[in-house]
This record gives C-alpha cells, sequence and structure tokens, in this order.
C-alpha cells in the first residue's frame, strides 16, 4: 500500500478536526496555534532560520521537491531534516530536552504556542514514537512525573505495562522446568505487556494539559507521513537488530526495505504507523481497547505472523486484558538530600527507590569516612559512588517487586542508610554481591552480613527520556520504552509500531534459592523496572529535573548526573557528559575513557573491577536557575540529543 492510500481523505481529515488544519494551513501544529495563546516570539538562534525549521514541517510551504524514501516511494520532504543537535541552551520560556531535535522541536512548538510542560512531554513522545521507534511508542509503557507550579506539588503516573490474565509465574519457564533463553523470550508474543502509553497520555492530559490529546498527536501524525531522515544511530540500531526484525515480515517491510537495514540518509516514512496515530486521534486511547488497531494487537500477540520457517512463542494477551488496563495515580518517591527534595517514581519501578537510597547512602558514606562528596578528589567520590549504588542496588533485588508489602519508606530512610553505610572504606571496595539489609526500622550501628543481595547486569540503552518545563514552571519528567532496543521485533501488521517485550524485566525463575522472589510474572502484575524520572525541589520550587534511558543503568545514571550537579560544580550538560561508571552489585561497569584515566587505575588499584562498556545510560534533564531554563542531553553518547528552549538567552 502506498502512503497517499493510507494517509486519511481530506474528507476523513475534516472529521479529525485539528488534522484538517495542519493540512491546509501552513500553521506550526495542526491547528493548535489556531486555538491557543498568541505563541512567543521566534527563539533567536533556536534552530537554523530553514525554511523547514518546524519540526512539523508544516511551515515550510506547499512541497515543491519529491523526496524519494528508503522504499523508493516519492512524497513530500522529511520533516525538520535540517535541524541541528545541540546540547544544552540557556533561556526562558518554556524547555525540552529529548534525544531527537525533531521531537524536541514538536515540544517547542507546543510551548510556543501556549501548551504547558504535559502538553509538550505528550506531543515530544508521540513525535519520539516516529523517530525513534525501537526505543519507545505506543506499543510500550512508562512513567511520567509532574510538577505542578501552582500547588508546588509532584505526581506521578505509572503506565507501566501489565501482565496478561493467562501469564503465570512459570510462563518463561520451559516444559523441562528451566528458564527459557532470554532472547527467544523477547522474540515473541509471550513478552508483549498490555501496552500503556496512549492511556498514560491521556491520563496526564486529563490531570495538567491544555490542549486535546488528538491536536498534540498531530505532529507526530505528519512526521510519520512525510518521513524523518536516518541517522547514523538509528542504522546501525537497525543493523544490529536485522536479524530479529527479519524473523517478522511486518517489521522486516518497514525497517529492512529490500531486506536490507535502512542506512544513514534515507528517508523513513511509516504510512502505518501515521494510520495508528490516526486512529488514536480520532478514538483516544478507546482505540487500544476495541476496534481493528485492538484486534490486530491481540492477533499478533495470540499468533505472531513469523518468516518462513521461523517460529516463536505465541502470547496471551486478549480483549479483556487490553479493558482491564488501568493507568495508576501515584504518590512519588520522596526522600531528601542535602536540603533538596528529591521526587521519583515509586513501585513498580525500582528507580526512586534506588536513586533516594543512593543518595542517603552518600550522605551516611561521608558521615562514617570524612570523605565528602563534593570536595574529595574524582577517584574517591567515584568510589564512594559506586559503593553506594552497590549496596542500594543489593537492597532493591532483594525488596523490591510489584507485590503488596515492599518496605518503601524504610529503604530510602536515614536510619537504613546509616546502618547499611557500615560497611563503607574509602580505601577498599567491598567484595560484590553485596549482601542485602534489612529495612526493618530496627537500626544499629553494623548489621549482620546476611545473604548475596543479587546484582542487575542489563546495561542496555533502550527507553527514552524527555523533560519539558513550561512558562509557568511547571516541569514533566518522563521516561518511556518498549524495554529492549526494537522491542518483541514484532510490529503490529498494518499499523506500523513494535510491540514491546516489558514481561521479560520480570524473573524467569527465582533469583537466589532461599530468598522470596518478588518479581515474578503473574496476571495483571507489572514487571520491576528501573526507570527513574527525578524533579528535584528546593524550597518547593524545582532545581532539576532528570532521568535516563539505559535498563538498570537508569538508576547510577541518574544519581550520577545528581551528584554531578548538586555536588560536584558540573553544569549541567557537563553533569550528563561526564564519563559514567555503573556499580550494580555485580561488576562494575565503566565508560572506557574512564578505566584508562588515572583516576579509573585508582578505582582498579581499590578493588574495582572495571568492565568496559562503550556508554551507559543516555539522559536528558533541565536545571533551573535564575529564572531560566538550562535544558541538557547528550554530547554524544548515542548520537547526541537535542537541547532546545523557547526564548534563548543573548550571550
Ligand atoms: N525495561 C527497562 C526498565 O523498565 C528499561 C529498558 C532499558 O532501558 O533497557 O527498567
Amino acid at each position: 500500500m502506498t502512503p497517499e492510500t493510507q494517509v486519511p481523505s481530506r474528507r476523513r481529515a475534516a472529521r479529525l478536526g485539528a488534522f484538517s488544519l495542519a493540512l491546509a494551513l501552513p500553521l506550526g501544529l495542526g491547528g493548535l496555534a489556531a486555538h491557543a495563546a498568541p505563541a512567543a516570539p521566534a527563539a533567536p538562534g533556536l534552530a537554523p532560520a530553514t525554511a523547514d525549521a518546524s519540526a512539523t514541517g508544516a511551515q515550510a510551504g506547499p512541497d515543491k521537491d519529491s523526496v524519494q524514501d528508503a522504499h523508493g516511494r516519492h512524497g513530500p520532504k522529511p520533516v525538520g531534516h535540517k535541524l541541528p543537535k545541540v546540547a544544552t541552551m540557556t533561556g526562558s520560556g518554556g524547555a525540552v530536552a529529548s534525544v531527537d531535535p525533531v521531537a524536541s522541536q514538536v515540544g517547542i512548538d507546543v510551548l510556543k504556542a501556549g501548551g504547558n510542560a504535559a502538553d509538550a512531554a505528550v506531543a515530544t513522545a508521540a513525535a519520539l514514537g516516529v523517530t525513534e521507534p525501537y526505543a519507545n511508542g505506543i506499543g510500550g509503557g512508562g512513567f511520567f512525573v509532574y510538577y505542578d507550579a501552582k500547588s508546588q506539588q509532584v505526581s506521578t503516573l505509572d503506565g507501566r505495562e501489565t501482565a496478561p490474565a493467562g501469564m503465570h509465574e512459570k510462563s518463561f519457564l520451559e516444559p523441562d522446568g528451566k528458564p527459557m533463553e532470554f532472547w527467544k523470550a523477547v522474540n515473541s508474543g509471550l513478552s508483549v505487556g498490555v501496552p500503556g502509553t496512549p492511556a498514560t497520555w491521556q491520563a496526564a492530559l486529563d490531570r495538567w494539559g491544555s490542549r486535546s490529546f488528538s491536536q498534540l498527536l498531530a505532529p507526530a501524525q505528519k512526521i510519520a507521513e512525510r518521513g524523518f531522515v536516518v541517522d547514523d544511530s538509528f542504522a546501525q540500531a537497525t543493523a544490529d537488530n536485522a536479524e530479529r526484525f527479519a524473523k517478522f515480515p511486518a517489521t522486516a517491510q518497514i525497517f529492512l526495505p529490500g531486506g536490507e537495514p535502512v542506512v544513514p540518509g534515507q528517508v523513513l516514512r511509516q504510512p502505518d504507523l501515521a494510520k495508528a496515530y490516526a486512529a488514536l486521534r480520532e478514538h483516544g486511547p478507546a482505540a487500544f481497547t476495541s476496534g481493528p488497531l485492538a484486534d490486530a494487537m491481540v492477533q499478533t500477540v495470540q499468533h505472531p505472523k513469523t518468516a518462513e520457517g521461523v517460529s516463536v512463542p505465541a502470547g496471551t494477551m486478549t480483549h479483556a486484558d487490553l479493558r482491564a488496563y488501568q493507568v495508576l495515580a501515584k504518590d512519588p518517591i520522596h526522600s531528601t538530600y542535602r536540603g533538596y527534595d528529591v521526587y521519583a517514581m515509586g513501585l513498580p519501578s525500582s528507580g526512586g527507590i534506588a536513586v533516594g537510597s543512593t543518595l542517603n547512602l552518600l550522605e551516611q558514606y561521608e558521615k562514617r569516612t570524612g570523605t565528602t562528596v563534593n570536595d574529595a578528589d574524582q577517584a574517591a567520590y567515584l568510589h564512594a559512588f559506586a559503593e553506594a549504588t552497590a549496596t542500594a542496588f543489593a537492597d532493591r533485588n532483594r525488596w523490591v517487586g510489584d507485590v503488596p508489602g515492599v518496605p518503601v519508606a524504610e529503604l530510602i530512610s536515614k536510619g537504613f542508610a546509616a546502618e547499611r553505610a557500615c560497611g563503607f572504606d574509602p580505601a577498599k571496595a567491598q567484595q560484590r554481591p553485596i549482601a542485602f539489609g534489612e529495612p526493618d526500622g530496627e537500626y544499629g550501628p553494623c548489621a549482620a552480613p546476611g545473604e548475596g543481595g543479587g546484582g542487575a547486569p542489563n546495561d542496555g540503552a533502550a527507553t527514552t527520556h524527555l523533560t519539558t518545563s513550561d512558562k509557568w514552571g511547571n516541569v514533566a519528567s518522563y521516561t518511556l520504552t518498549i524495554e529492549q532496543f526494537g522491542g518483541s521485533g514484532m510490529v503490529v501488521p498494518g499499523w506500523g509500531f513494535l510491540l514491546n517485550n516489558e514481561m521479560t524485566d520480570f524473573e524467569f525463575e527465582p533469583m537466589t534459592q532461599g530468598v522470596p522472589a518478588l518479581n515474578l510474572p503473574a496476571p495483571g502484575k507489572r514487571p520491576r523496572s528501573s526507570m527513574a524520572p527525578t524533579i528535584v525541589l528546593k524550597d518547593g520550587k524545582p532545581v532539576v529535573a532528570v532521568g535516563a534511558a539505559g535498563g538498570a543503568t537508569i538508576i547510577t545514571t541518574t544519581a550520577q548526573i545528581l551528584t554531578g550537579y548538586l555536588d560536584r560544580d558540573l553544569s549541567l550538560v557537563k553533569a550528563v557528559a561526564a564519563d559514567r561508571i555503573s556499580s550494580r552489585n555485580t561488576a562494575t561497569t565503566a565508560e572506557p575513557s574512564l578505566i584508562v584515566s588515572d583516576d579509573g587505575k585508582k578505582l582498579i588499584d581499590s578493588g574495582h573491577e572495571l568492565t568496559p562498556a562503550a556508554a551507559i545510560g543516555r539522559a536528558t534533564a533541565i536545571a533551573f536557575k535564575d529564572g531560566k531554563a538550562i535544558p541538557a542531553a547528550e554530547t554524544s553518547r548515542g548520537g547526541g540529543g537535542s537541547a532546545m528552549v523557547v526564548k534563548r538567552d543573548r550571550r
């Protein structure tokens, strides 16, 4: 089918309301501006003043040139293809930091047109579902953390995928009782959880938004139709996953044109995905509970369509599972650190708990050893940091899962951290695995060593984190994912989006004999996550908002950026760019440039076994200082990210 036949006709577009404006009028955001307060003046230096600097491309006017896409189809110019990646800016009027300039620009367009941080977060996320479809999208889930400036409250939404009712604690065991091979489980219907992302967008807008779901998805639909330009990272991720994408014809058809991975510079149009966005815009998240899109999801999970000679395990997801899905509004995890209030995501994520306990452990490290995190030399600081994160992982592995009775308050208490700091020695790394502690409210100077706390090996960098703020002072910190790069590998045929493999975040079997396994699959359960969207306040006002991609390294990345910025006197972009270390109570990974440095040598001398990892985590953040917003993204990891403001300071 050609893109033209899949794009809604004008008559249908008229029914879609805002969409008709997007096509017919040279407005930035599918009619958004028509309903909005006057737009803020264009941000000087925001992007080159090319005719199509807008991420929607709508400012380009009528298309003169036809551009051939990766599939040899002719069509209009791709959107935002001249937008540069700028890692940080300073300004006002609102800000967006994401991994992709096209998506950041979508958020900025929303802010300029009078939308708020929640609106911008939803529109940016929707755009990322098109330009970063391997890391996130409507087929996945995530966690949304929001600071409301009026009430000075931080709230969270749990949009994590749920296990279908047909799952049980032995779902990932083979008939002989052995755990299924990991990649066999990933590339299957079994790994697919009930997606939560469209419902999360709706829930965020219901609470804090000022624009409609349909309006905010318009730019994403347009990007899917017109295409984006494939860059090196996207091409590499496609090549890395080509073998598993080839197992599923609907996936291969989009990302492996002619059987080969897309290459840098090609234009990738996703007409089927545009159709899915159109359905969502017309029906809202209800498009995911009944109707042709929902039917196709259920069919794909229960009867995966594979290439000849390939068979993969089927899943059990039903329409009833889709209908039962609920986004859950939850209290944030609130911990304190040196006079800051740290708000982050609670269960089923371990992110907020582990980031909070890492910071508590650093405070206790100082008390115990006299080594202060802010003026220790770099190696001493990294040593303390690695000891703290490894300890936090020992405890999160033992105590955190989507089950009742998790001792959350104790895990992030100062008393527990003081007891856990017992083994810290500035001269020597503790042996891994560090034993888990007993967060029982009874804390002595030193607890007897318990059993090994287990670790977390996963250090991939799927997932995406975006951060937005607006001129009223609201802030969104939003992490979303489809789990592995490319999720389950299965695109829903005819609808162009990848289904998640979030169910493989469950343990396949109990990790440690004799220790309760809190993260085994069960009907309706949400797998434990490491995602850690965070907002830090001082005196009720935002100081910094941050989050990251990268599996279990999300926790260490987020905590390292926080300490880099809050303690180590780094600018936010330098805190994001700093060489990373990730000690997760297994062997410690570190970036190669750190390992070969003098600091790396000192760490090795003090007993850290450093395993190289090319890039750890992928973060975005916004700092707030002197009335200005300072968004920051990666300078080089994953090809770099994109920070933008509405009104840029002239320096
Ligand atoms: N599924 C992972 C989690 O929730 C995130 C995926 C990744 O970043 O690798 O923790």
